[in-house]
């Protein structure tokens, strides 16, 4: 396993990643995406076991549904590269479960992948997203060829690839790019139909991240995004060589989908996992500005908690249902349960904006005017903040204006502005969610109690 350190050295691996206008030689040594490295390797440190053939349990395939409910709080503590990597790991246990008969080469390569980046420590970043072009033309019909990254070469000994994948989460702060279809392809479409693994550091690859990490000087004015943010990559492959040795699909139309699928579920299981946690935060936001306010004992303000705390609930039967409902592959591995996993990622996503609405509702227009913790420092004016942000003996004005500014980034700055349209779009978007729901729901049984209920029978139906 690596150290934390062995993590930041692995990164100075000549990787040619972008950074508004420059590029960065030196990631770890860089003041702002360096605070992502950092934690990373403190994940690394914590993580750390030194027995030579030891596996972190980080990188681990769950067999059961014990090791499901485990290993998610484990990558919630360990962050976002934990969970990329973890779903990718898992994402290609999963295709490999569904490819049948395809080239045995190519479920040998998986398994030698899983293998060797468990072995290894790596992290691994999920590139499915592509550039797309006009979404109602399909892969081939594109103005631009390279709007879907396809296969312009293929050699004696690997392939080439062209075109980009946008949005992804950590793609600089990673080892390698699991570079899958984005979609399913129809005949003819055999170039776009490519799956595999692209070291960041290969000749071709260049990463643009953006990124919601704050820019104030004063962490504290940042309580949540100043400790931990993960940038995303717009990542391009110009023209890439890739061994066949980590090539997973070329050219087999009928399994794109496979991977993209796939992926999807373990992107989501990863989401409504997330969900948990950060429903019963916005809860617990809501229940501490009320009581801070004095409104707590209101009946319309009890009525909205009421509320988010039942979603929230819901958000967590959801997946626990997920994992209780999993099911084991024909080599062991455990697979979350579809229908839950999509389900309770849309219900959470669809009703994020929601709970944050009643937790503004109820916090009043503190969160955007509170005077920051610096001003309470201030000998001409911390005392009259403390003063005026004070609603009663018990309510300290500087603790009410420090809930008041983990609210705002929470929800309602650079970084809430992030979570509001990654809830809704990362996982692929509530359109997914709900194709996902409708294939996985047994309609006909629906269909059938309907019937039974109003006397009819299944003949009586067209
Ligand atoms: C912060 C963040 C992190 C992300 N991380 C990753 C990552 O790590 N890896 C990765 O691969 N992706 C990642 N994504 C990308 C995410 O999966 C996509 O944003 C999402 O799938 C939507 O694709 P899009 O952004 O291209 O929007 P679009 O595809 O343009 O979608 C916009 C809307 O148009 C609809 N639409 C588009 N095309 C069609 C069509 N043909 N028919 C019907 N409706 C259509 C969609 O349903 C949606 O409602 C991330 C996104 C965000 C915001």
């Amino acid at each position: 396993m690596l150290t934390g350190q062995q993590y930041k050295d692995s990164l100075r691996d000549g990787r040619a990643t972008y950074f508004e206008g420059e590029r960065i030689d030196d990631l770890p040594a860089h003041p702002l995406l360096g605070q992502t490295v950092d934690y990373t390797a403190e994940t690394y440190d914590k993580f750390y076991d030194p027995a030579p053939d030891a596996v972190s349990p980080l990188l681990a395939v769950p067999r059961s549904a014990d090791d499901l409910r485990a290993l998610l709080p484990l990558l919630n503590e360990a962050g976002m590269m934990a969970h990329v990597t973890s779903s990718s790991i898992q994402t290609l246990k999963t295709v490999a479960g569904r490819m049948t008969d395809v080239k045995p080469e190519y479920l040998e390569r998986m398994q030698i992948y899983i293998e060797e980046s468990q072995k290894s420590d790596i992290r691994i970043t999920q590139c499915i997203t592509d550039a797309k072009g006009n979404r109602s033309k399909s892969p081939g019909a594109q103005d631009d060829p390279d709007a879907y990254v396809r296969v312009v070469s293929r050699q004696r000994d690997g392939i080439v690839i062209r075109g980009a994948k946008l949005h992804i989460t950590g793609a600089s702060f990673g080892h390698d790019l699991m570079t899958i279809p984005t979609k399913s392809m129809k005949p003819g479409e055999e170039d776009y139909s490519v799956a595999c693994m692209v070291p960041v550091n290969a000749e071709g690859v260049r990463i643009i991240n953006t990124t919601y990490a704050p820019r104030h000087e004063d962490a504290r004015t940042f309580p949540i995004s100043g400790k931990y943010h993960y940038p995303e990559g717009f990542v391009i492959f110009d023209d890439v060589f890739v061994p066949h040795e980590r090539v997973f699909l070329d050219g087999e139309t009928s399994y794109a989908a496979v991977f993209a699928h796939s992926l999807g579920l373990w992107e989501r299981l990863g989401g409504l996992s997330e969900f948990v946690s950060e429903a019963d935060h916005l809860v617990g936001f809501a229940q501490l500005v009320a009581e801070a306010n004095g409104t707590a004992g209101i009946s319309h303000i009890k009525e909205k908690i009421s509320e988010m705390m039942i979603q929230a609930t819901l958000i967590r039967a959801s997946l626990e249902a997920a994992i209780s409902n999993c099911s084991i592959g024909p080599d062991g591995a455990a697979f979350p349960n579809e229908l839950f996993v999509n389900a309770g990622k849309f219900y959470g996503a669809a009703n994020y904006n929601t709970m944050v609405r009643h937790l503004h509702d109820i916090a009043g227009g503190a969160v955007l005017t509170a005077p920051a913790p610096a001003d309470f420092e201030n000998e001409e004016v911390g005392d009259l903040a403390r003063k005026y942000m004070s609603t009663g003996n018990d309510v300290d004005g500087e603790y009410r204006s420090k809930l008041m500014y983990a609210i705002r980034d929470l929800t309602a700055d650079s970084y809430g502005g992030w979570k509001a349209v990654t809830n809704l779009q990362a996982g692929g978007g509530l359109y997914a969610q709900r194709i996902v729901t409708r294939r996985h729901y047994d309609l006909d049984e629906a269909k059938r109690g309907a019937l039974a209920i109003a006397g009819l029978s299944e003949h009586d139906a067209p």
